[in-house]
């Protein structure tokens, strides 16, 4: 079955609409108040895209649970999108980073961890020289600095319907073969045809097509697409991306932010592909601020040509709080306890249980969803077979089916993340865990089917 076999599903949101109302009037308190202060009633844009009426409020977390204002328990799936894929609050990172708090945060001065989680990335990665920043998108706004400054040319190529966080030149997708800003895009400080170039993701000759012009800094992409619904690369792809970055004098710029749920080197290690650049963000730090960029040698060498240290004020990267001791302590302390072999070793398999019980649901209701798993990361997608571009992903989106799915999950105890009907594991999550969501997806989609056939 497909999504048009469910037209009563703006009925079955109201219905859980109406439960979520009932059973959340401490949150409804607190967001009655916020839009006195709050732009739209939140501190970030983002949190009112939450399924329900409002978002709910945040009491306390740990491990792979979070407990809202109202007492209410869920299985957290979520997980901040990624920021807290170590799980909420992991012990020795919570301990080395109060450590670190009680002996001054930041001083625009390095600590001796610093070294020690460069190390680290350079094992993981196999790029030897690294940067830290605040964020993914501080990392990969620095990445492309770099990479224009080196070429010296302008442009970026990126994949359409990608995400690299709140990066000026990656606001840009193709209408009709043109590059034009996407239409919730904010403010684009220049028509993004200027700075950016865009090809559909596994379309390595448009890929030839648009590095052949000699105008393209660096490729910048993921290594699987992961924020329109996952996007596995196809078989030579990596390949033949590699080849062309290189016999185009162009930079290969992977960002790990999401992969790095395909185990502790991301996509990157796990299938020995060989970027110039590495980005990585979000869970480096076990939820706290922290992103990261990693050269290779010879990229490093030059980009330390490039910043001298009596030209190095303001080359348009870097900024006073990145890198502070807080970000270097707890990213640390996360690389080497947290985020390790160990915790893949038991998040990895979790996916799979919890993508073979969405599996068990859809076949038991003869519903053809796709379900496709990105190492401790798994995701269900409204169509029969896997996307090949971001481009077929976007087209595949159900909003209400999906704003059904997750409020009828969340009413239930279980929080997917938005925007994607995606789940990522963390290591203190249990089987029972995973089975609760099972329990609540085969309900949900009995509901659906009760509610529509016929
Ligand atoms: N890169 C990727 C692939 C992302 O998915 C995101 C955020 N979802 C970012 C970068 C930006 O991360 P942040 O918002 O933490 O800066």
């Amino acid at each position: 079955m497909t999504p048009a076999h469910f037209p009563g599903v703006a009925g079955l949101i109201e219905e859980e609409l109406a439960r979520f109302r009932d059973t959340h009037p401490a949150s409804a308190g607190l967001h009655d108040t916020a839009p006195a202060s709050l732009l739209s009633g939140v501190p970030m844009q983002w949190m009112v895209h939450w399924p329900g009426s409002y978002p709910i409020y945040v009491q306390h977390a740990a491990g792979g649970h979070l407990v809202d204002v109202d007492g209410h328990d869920y299985v957290d799936f979520c997980l901040g999108d990624s920021g807290a894929m170590a799980g909420h609050s992991p012990g020795e990172v919570i301990a080395a980073a109060t450590a670190r708090l009680a002996r001054g945060v930041t001083f625009m001065l390095p600590t001796a961890d610093a070294i020690a989680a460069a190390e680290h990335l350079a094992r993981r990665f196999g790029l030897p020289i690294w940067q830290f920043t605040l964020s993914a998108t501080d990392a990969n706004r620095a990445a492309i600095r770099y990479a224009r400054g080196l070429t010296r040319r302008p442009k970026i190529l990126i994949f359409n319907h990608s995400y690299h966080g709140g990066v000026d030149e990656t606001f840009a997708t193709l209408d009709h073969g043109s590059v034009v800003s996407p239409a919730t895009s904010l403010g684009p400080p220049v028509d993004p045809a200027v700075t950016t170039n865009v090809a559909e993701f596994n379309d390595i000759g448009a890929v030839e097509g648009a590095l052949a012009a000699g105008d393209i800094a660096a490729v910048l992409t993921e290594p699987a697409l992961t924020n329109a619904g996952i996007v596995l690369p196809e078989p030579g792809f990596h390949a033949a991306l590699r080849h062309l970055t290189r016999a185009n004098g162009s930079l290969l710029i992977l960002d790990e932010t999401h992969t790095l749920c395909c185990g502790p080197g991301g996509y990157t290690r796990e299938y020995q592909l060989e970027p110039d650049i590495v980005v990585v963000g979000k869970a480096i730090a076990g939820g706290l601020p922290a992103g990261a960029y990693g050269f290779t040698a010879e990229l490093g060498a030059q980009a330390a040509e490039a910043t001298p240290a009596d030209n190095s004020d303001s080359p348009g990267v870097g900024g006073t709080l990145a890198a502070n001791a807080l970000s270097m302590a707890a990213v640390r302390a996360t690389l080497e306890t947290a985020l390790t072999d160990a915790s893949f070793a038991r998040t990895i398999p979790l996916a799979s249980r919890w993508a073979d019980g969405v599996r068990r649901a859809c076949a038991a209701h003869g519903i053809e969803w796709h379900v496709i798993q990105l190492g401790c990361r798994a995701e269900f997608q409204f169509s029969p077979a896997a996307f090949a571009t971001g481009a077929d992903a976007i087209a595949a989106k159900e909003p209400a089916l999906e704003r059904f799915l997750h409020l009828f999950a969340l009413n239930r105890g279980v929080l997917l993340t938005p925007f994607h009907n995606m789940a990522l594991m963390c290591p203190e999550h249990s089987e029972a865990d995973v089975d609760r969501h099972s329990a609540v997806f085969d309900a949900a989609l009995t509901r659906l089917s009760e509610t529509n056939i016929g």
